[in-house]
């Protein structure tokens, strides 16, 4: 059987059962995602089969409970399934990691229980993709400048008019949470609220062009007076997306952790076999040095990430570990591959290798779900707060 190489801190963290889920995981990304990958990535697209076999394998709710039909795994084993399929295909892993955190998360965290009996489960068993909609032309980082707007036509129904854009399974997902204005809050700032809409009510305007991750379907559509379901009281839906983030963010930096972990591992195998002026590019010392801060770096980040993943685990708020992990790992991937690219030379800028692809693909994690300099704003400002609540106990 395929071993998912764990790396060894992981281990202790992880139940028999979630052991045995990852070797299947191994396995299944060896068998049907790593041939196609490549084929993938030129047609800009993923069969929808391949997501129906990840759901069948509990791909698709690998951390919501048991008794909503998920696998009730921890967030260890959550990140080890991601990066192990990051390091065949990056837009099949960040496709997964979005279903699970942001639009199965969202759903689980403030669906009635009706919507989880009559959506959640389709979800978790993978019969129905989610996508996840906070993103607008004025609407990025500040996701306050959200502009679509939600209006309750008769009690109980709403209408959805906007524009989303960057949506990751944006046109393939069967259902879409939403994120609009609908009123203005007690201090005058946009009352934000999530909706759960069907695929039938969304206007598909584009697939976009992206650099890396081609074969994800980010995508931007528009809402004309699309029917929608309020998720969660009126007004809790930008304060609901932002905990969703704080797990999204380790699905992102599970994703840099795969990506990492196949650049190095192409550069080491390269290093050993190519040779030039009579010896082996591992044989010089420019290059073993890179090879050695892309390992050291990497380890580094796999720490970050499981701190991150064992307060996930445990319910405890992780905004700040999971950030640390986000940026850190991120921007390590990104050096990372582009060593990895140097270190193979013109082969390495050749499509004829995955090693430019995953220079690509490791860059969106710099920018999606809080760029890096949103990161730094939220730990930087949890220390200068917690400094000043110390500062003012000690006057
Ligand atoms: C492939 C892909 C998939 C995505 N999937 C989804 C999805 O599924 N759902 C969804 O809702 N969104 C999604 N996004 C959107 C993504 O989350 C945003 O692109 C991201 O949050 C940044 O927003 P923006 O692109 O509008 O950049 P902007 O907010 O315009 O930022 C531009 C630059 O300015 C910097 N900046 C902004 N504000 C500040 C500040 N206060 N201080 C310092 N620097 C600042 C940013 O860091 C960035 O470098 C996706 C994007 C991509 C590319």
């Amino acid at each position: 059987m395929s071993s998912p190489s764990i790396p060894s801190p992981w281990l202790a963290q992880l139940s028999a059962a979630e052991v045995a889920f990852l070797g299947r995981v191994a396995v299944f990304a060896e068998r049907e995602i790593a041939p196609h990958a490549a084929a993938w990535e030129e047609q800009e697209e993923l069969p929808r089969a391949a997501f129906m076999k990840a759901g069948k394998l509990g791909l698709l709710g690998m951390t919501a409970p048991r008794a909503h039909g998920g696998q009730g795994f921890g967030y260890a084993a959550y990140a080890l399934a991601i990066r192990e399929l990051a390091k065949y295909q990056a837009a099949f892993a960040i496709d997964i990691a979005a279903h699970n955190a942001l639009g199965s998360g969202h759903l689980l965290a403030a669906g009635s229980p009706a919507q989880h009996k009559r959506v959640l489960t389709r979800l978790l068993k993978g019969t129905w993709l989610a996508a996840w909609a906070l993103t607008e032309p004025e609407a990025g980082s500040d996701s306050g400048g959200v502009q679509t707007t939600g209006t309750e036509t008769r009690p109980g129904r709403w209408e959805l008019n906007g524009f989303k854009r960057y949506i990751t399974l944006g046109r393939t997902a069967d259902v879409v949470i939403v994120m609009a204005v609908t009123g203005q809050t007690a201090e005058g700032r946009k009352e934000i609220s999530a909706f759960l809409v069907n695929r039938s009510e969304i206007i598909p305007v584009r697939k976009v062009p992206t650099s890396g991750l081609r074969a994800s379907d980010t995508a931007e559509f528009k809402l004309v007076n699309a029917k929608a379901e309020l998720l969660g009281a009126r007004g809790t839906g930008q304060a609901t997306a932002l905990a969703c983030l704080d797990k999204g963010r380790i699905g992102v930096a599970a994703v840099s952790l795969g990506l990492a972990r196949a650049a190095l591992d192409a550069a080491l195998h390269h290093a050993v076999n190519r040779r030039q002026f009579g010896k082996r590019l591992a044989d010089f010392q420019a290059l073993q040095f890179m090879l050695a801060d892309c390992e050291v770096e990497l380890r580094a980040a796999e720490a970050l990430v499981l701190q991150a993943t064992l307060l996930a685990s445990k319910g405890e708020r992780h905004t700040m570990e999971s950030s640390v992990a986000k940026l850190y790992a991120s921007e390590a991937a990104s050096r990372i591959c582009n060593r990895s690219l140097q270190v193979h030379g013109g082969y390495g800028y050749t499509r004829d290798i995955p090693v430019e692809r995953y220079w690509r693909d490791a860059r969106l994690s710099e920018i999606g779900e809080g760029s890096s300099e949103v990161q730094r704003i939220v730990i930087s400002r949890a220390l200068l707060k917690s400094t000043e609540a110390t500062l003012a106990s000690a006057r």
